[in-house]
């Protein structure tokens, strides 16, 4: 009966017993056993497992270990960025992009905050939420494990926290998106691109004291809201996970009302502007 050593990284710890978290752990392995099985009997599901390494070296799900093999198990993620047998996590990530489960449209608009490409839209059940994954290669984020287990799907991320704030900063950390982040140059409300329009040419849409007080303006690209600098900025940038990236410029406060259920994902409103002027 071969033991191995199976050290599995990141989040990948929440599967295993707390006790076993973090620690390279002897399993006895049963005869012929593969790594695949192996890592599931440790707990971890398949889809959130991008690569296995055997003393070192890429190894396929059904490769059968040999006696005191040293085996590393690494996140889902990271499949974005290997190619072949290249190791993982000291690559940049492309820019990642998701599709939102339902149940998390805070979750949504605060990405979009951020700059990342969030889709927040009907309908949510599981294939249309898998098709559209795969059709637009997005990263699923769900609270539903058994979601996350299909087997057409191939990436995917079970969201720890319940906390819309703190879903936020799990998604930031597990693909190490904080240099990414790009405030207000998306559309918080229907997630297309902002662009910066002037003032004159949006001049009629505003109010009297935003006109008075506000100079740079950014319209979506897709549903035509309008943003703008505002006091709110501050405060918002301050819950950012990580501070404005040096060199950057994006002071743009979204005009969103302070009361609006930032969950409601309304349909556009061209006029909604206003409600946010102070
Ligand atoms: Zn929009």
């Amino acid at each position: 009966m071969p033991t191995v050593f199976v050290r599995v990284f990141q989040e990948l710890n929440d599967h295993l017993a707390p006790n076993r978290r973090g620690r390279r752990l002897e399993v006895n392995a049963a005869p012929g056993e593969t790594v695949k099985a192996i890592v599931e009997n440790l707990g971890v599901p398949h889809t959130e497992i991008d690569l296995i390494t055997a003393n070192g070296e890429s190894v396929p799900f059904a490769h059968r270990p040999a006696d005191a093999a040293e085996i590393n198990v690494y996140p889902v993620f990271e499949r974005f960025d290997i190619a072949g047998l290249t190791r993982l996590r000291d690559r940049p990530l492309r820019d990642p992009r998701f599709e939102l489960d339902v149940h998390l449209g805070k979750l949504a608009r605060l990405l979009r905050m951020c700059g990342f490409d969030a889709e927040y839209r009907p309908p949510f059940d599981d294939p249309a939420l898998i098709d559209r994954a795969l059709a637009d290669h997005r990263i699923l984020l769900s609270r539903d494990r058994e979601l996350l287990k299909h087997k057409r799907l191939t990436h995917g991320y079970w969201l720890r926290s319940l906390d819309p704030w703190r879903q936020l900063h799990e998604v930031l950390d597990r693909l190490d998106l904080r240099a990414r982040i790009h405030p207000f140059s998306r559309c918080m409300s229907c997630n297309g691109p902002l662009e910066a329009v002037s003032k004159s040419e949006i001049a009629a849409r505003l109010l009297p004291r935003t006109a008075r007080y506000h100079h740079e303006f950014k319209r979506c690209t897709r549903c035509d809201k309008l943003y703008w600098k505002g006091s709110h900025y501050e405060r918002m940038l301050a819950r950012l996970p990580a501070s404005k990236p040096a060199g950057r410029n994006d002071d743009w406060y979204p005009d969103r009302h302070p009361n609006e259920n930032p969950d409601s994902n309304p349909a556009p409103d061209p006029d909604a502007h206003s409600a946010a002027d102070e």
